[in-house]
């Protein structure tokens, strides 16, 4: 890829204004790292809290786990905020940090390649905006961020109204209307309890039924909010209380142990509790180990599902037609609305955008059978790049915003030292980058992800690129500094330097 440039070179160019962008964003201002651009294709800001505006679309991890512990918030309105409240969390940082200037919205990379004389990534673009020069890139594009429709035949011969719930259309009038969700997964179960309050009938298709735990949702008072305010060490003891809570639970989620079966009986109760119908619990009940698929948790959706204008539906789907969905009995369920919450187009396998590292590597055709990089942050081939949100950094059991933090740090100390010491190359050792992932794979071997059950975590063939198999704890401690023995260092030729910022 060739490109021109009018600008010099930037000193990083962060992809993507979602949660790890901007995170990123703000710590390598903190770090007085100035000279930096932040490319979202968007004309907003926010990733998976600006698409995911869904009724009833909340996090279910707690708030104050759910953010950043460098950007506190005492003003959490319930333990478990709703999106408008965390992308407005996303905003006031923005704003009270000063990185908006630094934002360039509707700016989508259309590749990127290393050019390795001179130790810059050359970054372009689709449409308009001229290509950019970087000396280290950011990938912060998240893996969530493509809404992933069902391959059911007759999907493209529906006549009525079509939603993905992470691209909600809040001009449609669900009163009065009959409505098909397809999809029992963390969307869904969000989304169906506030369907049925304003929709005629909703048919809920589902074809695995998941584990539901309970969430019991507070709302935080005026007097908490203060103390959180003013009392010195309030806001970190209530999220480290959260954490060390959610890490005891990896016991019973990430790997089969005595635990998951305490787990699967907090499932079985809230079951027993909420649906009487045997028939009906019957038809909810998970056949694999909790854990292995995203943990659902919610209180109204059993509720939901036993309203009289309710059905769940639990025939597979064998064709959608023009009015409706028929499933493999035969029968024709009308419909003037499809819900579609089958979740994201998720690549474990590719990169979302042409990659092209040292010695012509493409990055995407290395990931052929699934990701690995190193600690999910750096890849051998690919100096001067890293990842947020890379392979195996998935949590199954604690805030994916603690792995991103410890990311962001990571590589904001690597980019530091590319700069502090004017390096060309800063790039992962090969026998580094092997020995870790050959470790990841045996670890993941002893999870509940790898026990049988399908689902986004693994690619057709069974691997998992997308969790890390331990305590957050763990892969904390594992970022916590920046190993030079890890990596190849190679310092830049003032000659070189000095012609690649006069040629740009
Ligand atoms: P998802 O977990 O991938 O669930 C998709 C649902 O669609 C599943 O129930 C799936 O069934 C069903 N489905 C897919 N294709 C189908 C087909 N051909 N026929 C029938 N059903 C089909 O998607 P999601 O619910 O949007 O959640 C995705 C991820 O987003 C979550 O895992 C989580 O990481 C994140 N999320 C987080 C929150 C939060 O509160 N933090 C909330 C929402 C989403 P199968 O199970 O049989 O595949």
């Amino acid at each position: 890829m060739t490109t021109t440039t009018s600008t010099a070179p930037l000193d990083v160019a962060v992809i993507g204004a979602g949660f790890a962008g901007i995170g990123a964003a703000i710590r390598l201002r903190q770090r007085g790292i100035t000279n930096f651009a932040v490319f979202e294709r968007d004309s907003e800001i926010g990733g998976t809290w600006r698409d995911n505006t869904y009724p009833g679309a909340a996090c279910d991890i707690p708030s104050r786990l759910y953010s950043y512990s460098f950007a506190p918030n005492p003003d959490w309105s319930h333990t478990y905020s709703g999106s408008r409240e965390i992308l407005g969390y996303i905003e006031s940082m923005v704003a009270e940090t000063g990185i908006r200037p630094h934002i360039r919205l509707r700016h989508t990379v259309a590749g990127m390649a290393f050019d390795e004389q001179a130790g810059v990534w050359d970054i372009s673009f689709e449409g308009d905006p001229e290509p950019v020069r970087a000396r280290a890139v950011v990938l912060a594009s998240g893996p969530l961020a493509n809404p992933g429709y069902p391959d059911i035949p007759g999907i493209e011969t529906f006549t009525g109204h079509t939603i993905h719930s992470a691209r909600w259309d809040h001009d449609y009038d669900f009163t009065g209307k009959k409505v098909a969700v397809i999809g029992t997964g963390a969307s869904a179960v969000q989304i169906v309890p506030e369907l049925v309050r304003r929709a005629a009938s909703v048919k809920v298709f589902q074809r695995t039924p998941g584990w539901v735990l309970p969430r019991v949702n507070r709302h935080t008072g005026a007097l908490t909010r203060s103390v959180y305010r003013h009392v010195p060490g309030a806001e970190t003891l209530a999220r480290q209380a959260w954490f060390y809570g959610h890490e005891s639970v990896a016991l019973g989620v990430v790997w089969n142990s005595p635990l998951t079966r305490v787990v699967e009986l907090v499932g079985r109760a809230q079951l027993r509790r909420q649906v009487k119908d045997p028939w009906l619990r019957r038809q909810l009940t998970p056949d694999f180990r909790a854990g292995c698929k995203r943990l659902l948790m919610t209180d109204d959706f059993y509720p939901a599902l036993q309203r009289d204008n309710c059905k769940l539906i639990t025939w597979p789907i064998a064709r959608i037609a023009p009015d409706g969905i028929r499933t493999a009995e035969g029968i024709e369920h009308r419909a003037d609305c499809i819900v579609y919450a089958t979740g994201f187009q998720v690549s474990k396998t590719g990169t979302p955008i042409p990659i092209t590292g040292r010695d012509g590597r493409v990055l995407s055709d290395e990931w052929q059978r699934g990701a690995f990089a190193y600690k999910s942050v750096t890849v051998s081939g690919y100096p001067n790049l890293f990842l947020t949100f890379g392979p195996n950094s998935g949590p199954g059991h604690n805030s994916a915003l603690v792995y991103m933090e410890s990311q962001i740090d990571y590589l904001v100390r690597a980019v530091g030292i590319i700069l502090d010491r004017d390096l060309r190359i800063f790039e992962v050792r090969q026998d580094r980058q092997d020995r870790y992932n050959t470790a990841i794979q045996r670890r993941l071997d002893a999870t509940t992800w790898n026990s049988g059950c399908q689902s986004w975590y693994l690619t057709e063939d069974g691997f998992n690129a997308t969790m890390y198999p331990g305590f957050a704890t763990q892969y904390r401690n594992q970022l916590r500094e920046v190993d030079l023995g890890d990596y190849t260092l190679v310092a830049a030729e003032p000659a070189v330097r000095a012609r690649a910022v006069s040629a740009s």
